[in-house]
């Protein structure tokens, strides 16, 4: 047998009810607020990921489907969505439009990490992304936005976490101190930590190795060496906050794995998933968009683990599931054939009705009527074809009628609309 590829993984019916809730709901805010969607392709050249990631980081460094296409070129799975989004507003110019541009995207990501519950290969990701407003405000307006999905699918264990990462006035300053302290706790560090802290100290603060947050734990903090305008930024980000009831907590190790991320940066952290608590990631890439050929424009998003987001949905994905409107027991090969026209004719105009294809008994197929929760069941064999009538049979109600047959179709039709 064939199996899948190692941390990749089917969403089977049942689970994906839960999926298509969640996409619905956030299709529906996201269009409240104003965002349009935007849809990317799957791979790009190597070269977008590694120039807008950063080359020392974990994704670029050892995470990413790289391989060279059948002429040499190196193309690359995409691991992320912000830096194609990125390379499309610049190559469309979609700045010259609009000033400030909403985006949505969701799909698939790549990312060769160690597989565990809540963190595959292939995962999913719901993108969000403002272009061309400098101010904390739309920041605050994402974690809102978070904040009011969350709410609308029920999901109760979770908690925005904020820092903000400075601008390349005040983060060198920052970096220097930090850096200080690191060689101060040095030999508690594990190699990827001392292999990085000279090129981006700040990775050191979100090691993930229990020794290295140990040692980070009295680590400087950078909201005490913000410059003016940032330190305004982050004040202005946390009243919105409070004036739009969003809970938050101040995080000092919250600094992203991406290079091009500047001051607000936020995490939504559950309780609910055990050590892969991040079910949403974001923050400002003022940098990015200038970086990719395009004019300096401000930029913020972030990216929600659809993946973890649907392990934490509290629902039942079977009562999600479309149940049939009428199952039609047919017995015998000609009321097979007639059921079957049946199915087709209800099912192009909308009704979805079940039949059975084996031959089963009159006995097991009214059981399977009933786990499907089927409305009504038809029940066709020869007699009925005899007579010219079947007989209809209203589960809740164990009332059964005679139809003509040539009547059944619209019989159904009048009972599902009225359902
Ligand atoms: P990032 O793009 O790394 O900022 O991640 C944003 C969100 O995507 C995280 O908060 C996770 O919820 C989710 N995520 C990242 N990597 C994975 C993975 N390998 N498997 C499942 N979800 C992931």
């Amino acid at each position: 047998m064939i199996q899948l590829i190692k941390g990749f993984k089917d969403i089977l019916p049942g689970e994906v009810e839960t999926w298509q809730r969640i996409e619905r709901v956030a299709r529906n805010l996201f269009g409240d607020f104003g965002f349009k969607e935007i849809r990317i392709p799957i791979m790009e050249k190597t070269e977008l990921f590694a120039r807008s990631i950063g080359e020392d980081t974990d994704i670029v460094e050892k995470e990413m489907y790289t391989f060279p296409d059948r002429k040499g070129d190196l193309i690359t799975l995409r691991p992320e969505a912000t830096a194609s989004i990125c390379r499309s507003y610049v190559q469309h110019k979609l700045y010259a439009q609009e000033p400030v541009r909403k985006f949505y995207t969701i799909g698939p990501m790549f990312r060769r990490e160690r597989p565990q519950k809540g963190r595959y290969r292939q995962f999913y990701q719901i993108n969000v992304e403002i272009f061309g407003v400098a101010s904390a405000r739309v920041d605050a307006e994402l974690i809102y936005l978070l904040n009011i999905l969350c709410q609308r699918l029920g999901v109760e264990d979770v908690a925005a976490h904020i820092n903000s990462l400075g601008c390349p006035k005040c983060r060198p300053g920052f970096k220097t101190s930090l850096l200080n302290y690191i060689d101060s706790v040095a030999d508690q560090l594990c190699s990827d930590c001392l292999r990085r802290k000279d090129r981006n100290p700040l990775r050191v603060l979100d090691c993930k190795v229990p020794t290295c947050r140990e040692a980070m734990t009295d680590a400087p903090s950078i909201i005490d060496c913000l410059c003016d305008t940032c330190d305004t930024e982050f004040q202005i980000l946390q009243s919105t906050l409070d004036r739009l009831g969003v809970n938050y907590m101040l995080d000092k190790r919250l600094v992203r794995g991406l290079d091009y991320y500047t001051r607000a940066t936020f995490e939504i952290q559950t309780g609910s998933l055990g050590a892969q608590s991040a079910v949403a990631g974001g923050g400002r890439y003022d940098g990015l968009v200038k970086l990719l050929g395009g004019p300096d424009t401000p930029a913020t998003g972030f990216a929600i683990g659809f993946d973890r987001l649907a392990e934490i949905v509290q629902m039942q994905g079977d009562d999600l599931q479309r149940k049939p409107d009428a199952y039609i027991a047919a017995m015998g090969e000609q009321s097979q054939a007639l059921a079957f026209d049946w199915v087709c004719d209800l099912g192009s105009q909308g009704f979805y009705i079940e039949m059975d294809h084996q031959g089963r008994s009159l006995k097991s197929q009214m059981k399977r009527a009933n786990r499907l929760d089927a409305p009504y069941v038809v029940m066709l064999g020869q007699n009925e074809l005899d007579s010219g009538a079947a007989v209809l049979r209203d589960m809740a109600t164990k009332e059964q009628t005679e139809i003509p047959l040539e009547r059944l179709v619209q019989a159904i039709v009048k009972r599902s609309q009225k359902k």
